[in-house]
């Protein structure tokens, strides 16, 4: 099958996955491999802007790497990598430095929530993190970057930068990426308030076990005007519902959705039924995820497998853009 084109898409080495993560980036992954010539990089430079201890990098790249290729994220299919591994992304993240305004990476808000994310290490890594994200992009010819609405502006801005260098230096060298817009549903932590996030502590990771993934639903918020049992509830503001949407057959949802409004069906049974129903969910992608954990040099190997194939990319494109610049 002729492939569509080029789709490029990285993520920062945070560990073991959530359901966030997987909803989010992860499934969509898995489902554009087949139409499109696909690299997918864990991005442990771009890490590097905002980690205070860099102790558990190599850990958290390899159990990133066991989710995505346990999900479907095939590593012969795509490319699959680790940033760092192909050396010619730092080489052009410094030239596309050069014709970056220092203003527009200040004044970008993405900037503005680092700096008061960050406010004791504001570097100059941090400043340049659009820069070396447009490198990663366009080092690999790729023609499509996935992405909810709210990042277009990071895909405007590596399409600019394409633009001034290629004006600069007279070039078609690069290419102008553009935006594949997909909608993923929303997940919410176990809180019910915010957005599932590691770092707020409400998230569930796909590869928990049955055990931790129970403990977890039954701990979820539902409901809050809920307060008996023979209260009546309303699905539309719970969010153990909005996951059954997800994990649970239609014909269920619409039983839940029906027993909940006239308290025919407890929190506590709603919620074991979708623990159960998410386990199921995820048994064969944790049984995959088991495999690859057995020998991580096997995974460490596919890394390296996947950089290699990235770096042919990477290289052809730096022969022109160091011609284009007149670079050696
Ligand atoms: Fe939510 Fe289910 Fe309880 Fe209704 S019964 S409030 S849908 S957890």
């Amino acid at each position: 099958m002729v492939k569509k084109g080029r789709v490029f898409s990285g993520a920062r080495p945070t560990g073991r996955q959530h359901l966030g993560n997987y909803f989010g980036a992860i499934s969509n992954y898995v489902a554009l491999q087949e139409e499109y010539d696909c690299v997918y990089c864990i991005v442990d430079l771009h890490a590097l802007t905002t980690l205070e201890s860099t102790r558990d990098l190599r850990k958290n790249t390899l159990e990133m790497a066991w989710d995505w290729l346990a999900a479907g994220i095939d590593p012969v299919k795509s490319i699959v990598f680790v940033q760092s591994m192909v050396r010619q992304i730092t080489e052009l993240h410094t030239i596309l430095s050069m014709v970056t305004p220092l203003g527009k990476l200040t004044d970008l808000p993405t900037f503005k929530e680092k700096v008061r994310e960050n406010p004791h290490n504001i570097n100059y890594g941090l400043v340049g993190y659009p820069v070396l994200m447009s490198a990663d992009i366009v080092l690999y010819k790729s023609n499509f970057v996935p992405v909810g609405i709210d990042q277009s502006p990071h895909i405007e801005f590596a399409r600019e930068t394409v633009r001034s260098f290629n004006f600069r230096y007279n070039t078609n060298a690069l290419i102008e990426p553009q935006a594949k817009f997909t909608s993923f549903p929303k997940i919410m932590g176990i809180d019910g308030v915010n957005k599932m996030s590691k770092s707020l502590n409400n998230d569930i990771e796909i590869a928990a076990t049955p055990e931790e993934t129970t403990k977890l639903v039954m701990q979820m918020v539902t409901d809050p005007q809920r307060q008996r049992r023979s209260d009546p509830g309303n699905p539309d503001v719970c969010n153990v519902f909005s996951l059954h949407k997800i994990f649970t057959s239609p014909e269920q949802v619409a039983s839940i959705n029906s027993e909940c409004r006239r308290a025919g069906i407890g929190c506590v049974d709603c919620k074991k039924m979708l623990a159960a129903n998410m386990n199921d969910y995820f048994t064969p992608l944790r049984a995959r995820r088991m495999e690859f954990q057995k020998d991580p040099d096997v995974t460490w190997d596919m890394l390296r497998d996947g950089a290699k194939r990235a770096s042919v990319i990477a290289e052809t494109t730096m022969v022109e853009v160091r011609k284009a610049i007149d670079l050696p």
